[in-house]
């Protein structure tokens, strides 16, 4: 490995750890045993599970890496800094959606709520029987993986210290609507309730990827090059050998891979790497999924006790009551002024009155588990773009789930209502108002839809005819160029993805070490070495596991 000083002067990780491509002033060529393009959920977790295995990795990440103490608070600075065109992406179709993914190390980790939920078993028993992952993808192979990503990345449940009246009055709420809500689980490591996840966790509780798996696998002899774009995979006789990347201040970085290269820069980029690295897979870029998320506020009486949005955990209380029965997930969420702000009906005075009434406003939240199906493209110039319509019955699940939001806020004391659909009065005065709700159109024009859940595009399946990957995650044809994010889910979940896609993600990894240090094996047999050396390497792996 060539050094290059640490240009993060942070005293935690070794000398060279870090190769910044703002700074670098010449390009630069390095070899790994296996090379990850993106440090997000999937890279991170495959980076964290390939060094305990003993291997080196490299990983190449897109962004910078934003330390917690350079957090900004204010949402304009922080999705400047930390979210892809600066949280301006859009998924195009008959309407345009917002799609939300950071642009930096720790990837969505960094700007997301910690929520974690086990991919579902109804998920997996779908993913069995409509494209024949039976054999490999099981909830018995997944579940140790589940276990160790709990127990490294503090998964419990929301302190009820720091729970907040937005959480406690939903969950209130449910239980008096007849249905069930929870606390929900996240990574915490000692939340501070301050409502900022979507800005990045000032307080360091948050156990996104820049503070957990990326030190951790770096501090194990893991480098990553930072604010380096990676164009595509260099593919020499239907093998992966190396990852073509250009710096941010110009320069090309070459980083080879002696065993492998696992693509996991996200459902929306990873198809498009593919596509550059001269993959031609009929399946590539179809079959993208999402689960469009949509908030509504209520504004309760003043003499009622605040609800403060701004403290308690950014989203706390959840309910999948309704997940299966009518495909949509409620929640709870807590949004800034500046992002609430923008939700608030009316003008003028009536506008400055309402805003005044910041701390009396509750928002909850539905995500609709579509049944849609986008499409991802390179548009001109190379960007990516994805195509994707709801159906029908996805806007019939949302109004449902709108429409249920609204009457809970109703019932729960909220004086005004604000439903933010287009063709339903801005703002709701009382119960007998929601009717509106229920005859919204179904028009997806009409709605505040947000996207922050990918899945799709490049999918696991056993026929490359209709799946770009097999059931080991490499892509079919290609020997060592794997995809380890949510693009190679058959399916959405109807659940918050990223500890599925990290489990995903360490199984795929324990895969790839396990042949690699096999073939290490091979070679070391072959040398004279000691084969136990490397076994162990391997059981060291699967124990990780
Ligand atoms: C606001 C928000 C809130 C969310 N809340 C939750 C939640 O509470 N719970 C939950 O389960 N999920 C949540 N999610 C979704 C979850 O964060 C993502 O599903 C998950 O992080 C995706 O993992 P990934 O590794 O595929 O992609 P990411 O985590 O987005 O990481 C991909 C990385 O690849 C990098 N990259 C992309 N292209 C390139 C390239 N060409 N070269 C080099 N690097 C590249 C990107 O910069 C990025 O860092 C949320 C998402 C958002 C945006
Ligand atoms: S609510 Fe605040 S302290 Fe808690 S994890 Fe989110 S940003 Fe960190």
């Amino acid at each position: 490995m060539s050094t290059q000083p640490n240009s993060y002067a942070d005293e935690n990780l070794p000398e060279g750890a870090v190769v910044d491509g703002e700074t670098l002033t010449r390009s630069f060529d390095d070899a790994f045993d296996v090379v990850i393009v993106g440090s997000g959920a999937a890279g991170a977790a495959a980076a964290h599970t390939l060094t305990a295995a003993g291997l080196s990795v490299g990983i190449v990440e897109e962004g910078p890496w934003m330390k917690t103490r350079d957090l900004a608070k204010d949402v304009h600075t922080a999705f400047g800094r930390v979210m892809r065109q600066s949280g301006m992406q859009v998924l195009g179709g008959r309407a345009y959606m917002p799609m939300l993914q950071g642009r930096c190390v720790g990837g969505s980790t960094l700007v997301n709520s910690a929520i974690a939920w086990r991919i579902p078993e109804d998920v997996v028993d779908d993913w069995s029987a409509r494209f024949g992952l039976g054999a490999s993808i099981t909830m018995r192979e997944l579940e140790p993986h589940f276990d160790a990503l709990e127990r490294d990345l503090s998964v419990r449940e929301v302190d009820p210290a720091v729970f907040g009246e937005n959480n406690r009055l939903f969950v209130e709420q449910a239980s008096r609507h007849g249905f069930e809500a929870a606390p929900m689980r996240r990574y915490d490591r000692g939340c501070k309730g301050s409502g900022l996840c979507l800005t990045g966790c000032p307080n360091g509780a948050k156990q996104g990827m820049s503070v957990t798996y990326v030190p951790w696998s770096l501090a194990r002899g893991a480098r990553i090059f930072t604010s380096c774009a990676v164009d595509s995979v260099q593919i020499v006789g239907g093998r992966a050998v190396a990852v073509l990347a250009r710096s941010a201040s110009g320069h090309l970085v070459t980083v080879r891979a002696r065993h492998a290269v696992l693509v996991a820069a996200s459902t929306v980029q990873s198809p498009n790497i593919l596509r550059r690295s001269g993959i031609r897979a009929r399946a590539l870029g179809r079959h993208f999924q999402a689960h469009p998320g949509l908030a509504i506020g209520g504004l309760f009486p003043t003499t009622n006790r605040p609800i403060e949005m701004a403290f308690g955990a950014t989203q706390g209380a959840e309910s999948t009551h309704f997940r299966t029965s009518d495909r949509f997930k409620l929640e709870t969420i807590s949004l800034p002024p500046d992002l609430a702000g923008a939700r608030i009906p009316g003008v003028g005075r009536e506008l400055a009155e309402r805003l005044s009434q910041l701390a009396h406003v509750a928002v909850w939240a539905a995500q609709v588990r579509a049944e849609a199906e986008g499409v991802v493209t390179s548009g001109l110039g190379g960007g990516d773009r994805v195509s994707y319509t709801l159906t029908k019955r996805d806007l019939e699940a949302a109004r449902k789930a709108c429409t249920l939001i609204a009457r809970m806020l109703f019932e729960a004391g909220a004086r005004e209502v604000w439903p933010g659909i287009h063709g339903v009065p801005s703002v709701l005065r009382s119960i007998d108002d929601v009717r509106h709700l229920e005859n919204a159109p179904l028009d997806p024009r009409s709605y505040n839809f947000i996207a922050t859940h990918l899945f799709g595009a490049a999918r696991m399946g056993t026929d490359p005819g209709s799946s770009v990957v097999d059931t080991d995650f490499q892509v079919h044809g290609v020997t060592g160029l794997h995809v380890v994010d949510s693009s190679v889910f058959p399916t959405n979940l109807g659940v918050n993805p990223q500890h599925s896609i990290m489990a995903m993600s360490r199984l795929a990894a324990v895969r790839v070490a396990e042949r690699a240090t096999r073939s290490s094996l091979g070679r070391a047999v072959a040398r004279g070495e000691s084969a136990r050396k490397y076994a162990k390497t391997l059981d060291g792996a699967v124990t990780a596991a």
